[in-house]
């Protein structure tokens, strides 16, 4: 797999990765590397990769709880204690070794700590490896409202390792797909369409599929690294997918939602919202709505979760001078972006979401 370079770090793959590692941290001279972990990319990603990257310098292992509801900045706060009590300096790089809560997690730590040290992104789930780790946001969550708080700093460098997957569960695997299907609406109908039929896919084709999402995230960050146009595109599905999230994260009624569960449900309302802006056809919105249907079931959203759900919009990122934007589908491949819709037709997508 080839090397990608983003605007000033490397995204390197599989069995060169660590060579590129190696000298990277060679030439730079760290002073002490502090790999973060969860328990479970410490359990089942911490040996392998510990197997192919020969550590020289000294290393500790910071090991913090699993989940979102631990990317906050209480984690913060402990971890930033940690590194002081073991002596880091602004010569001490961490590396992010798990999924996107780790790497968005601990961006923020490090590009935060003694006003920034480097960090490297080393993504174990397929989410982190075509999303969270590259690209350069980094951030925690206020309470219920995801990443309110953050930075964007880059890494420098992300090693992605597909082997790490080979451990993932099997609904972890799903909700990275749900990215992946972004990529392919928002910038490559081509890639679009190779998810169209599961089944004509196998595992072989994965390093490939995750590398050309890794490119499409990429060429889009790179035109646009903070946010005011095009990188726009990658908040397809996330408007009402993270309030659907956080909404099901607040209510105890609700089973969670992960990341990529929600932003599926997010993709097929605004495709809907899409069409009644008469940007897509309905007969694509048909395609989208079924395909990601075919993957992801149906999520169970009462008439009297709307309300709440469109409630939490107001939080939303994107959000200027007090009115939600939306990003829009104009074609599969290609978006409109800060487009505004009504509430009603809001409601009238969940509406349809449920037919
Ligand atoms: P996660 O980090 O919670 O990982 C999911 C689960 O898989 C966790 O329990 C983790 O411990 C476990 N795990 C990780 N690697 C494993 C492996 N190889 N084998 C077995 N288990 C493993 O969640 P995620 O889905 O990776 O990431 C979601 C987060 O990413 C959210 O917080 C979201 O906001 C963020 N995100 C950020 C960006 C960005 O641009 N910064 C983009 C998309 C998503």
């Amino acid at each position: 797999m080839n090397t990608i370079s983003a605007a000033d770090y490397e995204i390197v793959f599989n069995e060169t990765a660590y060579s590129f590692l190696n000298q990277f941290v060679q030439k730079q001279n760290y002073s002490k590397i502090f790999i973060l972990v969860d328990e479970n990319s410490s359990e089942n990603c911490l040996p392998l990769f510990l197997q192919n990257f020969s550590i020289e310098i000294a290393f500790e292992i910071i090991e913090l709880e699993s989940g979102e509801i631990n990317k906050n900045i209480h984690t913060c706060t402990e971890v930033w204690t940690i590194l002081t009590e073991l002596g880091a300096d602004r010569k001490s790089v961490i590396f992010n070794l798990g999924g996107g809560v780790i790497t968005d997690l601990g961006g923020f730590i490090a590009s935060t700590f003694k006003r920034g040290i480097d960090f490297i992104n080393i993504p174990t789930t397929l989410l982190a490896m075509v999303d969270a780790s590259v690209g350069g946001k980094n951030g925690i969550d206020l309470g219920n409202l995801k990443n309110q708080v953050g930075t964007i700093t880059n890494p420098k460098m992300v090693v992605i390792h597909s082997q790490f997957l080979e451990t993932l569960p099997q609904n972890q695997m799903r909700s990275g797909l749900a990215e992946m299907l972004k990529h392919g609406l928002i910038y490559d109908a081509n890639y679009w369409d190779l998810f169209l039929d599961l089944s004509q896919l196998d595992t072989n084709d994965m390093d490939v599929l995750i590398h050309r999402a890794i490119e499409i995230k990429n060429n889009i960050v790179e035109q646009d690294p903070t946010e005011n146009g095009i990188r726009k595109a990658l908040n397809f599905g996330h408007t009402l997918g993270h309030a659907i999230e956080s909404y099901f994260l607040e209510n105890k009624d609700k089973t969670t939602l992960l990341h990529g569960e929600a932003i599926a449900v997010g993709m097929i309302l605004e495709s809907y919202l899409s069409t009644t802006l008469n940007l897509i056809t309905t007969e694509k919105y048909l395609q989208i709505k079924n395909t990601i249907k075919s993957i992801f079931g149906t999520v169970e959203i009462l008439d009297t979760d709307f309300t709440p759900i469109c409630d939490l919009l107001i939080h939303d990122k994107k959000n200027e001078y007090g009115k939600i934007q939306f990003t829009l589908l104009e074609e599969v491949g290609q978006v409109k972006i800060n487009q505004e819709v009504s509430t009603d037709t809001i409601i009238s997508s969940f509406l349809d979401y449920k037919s």
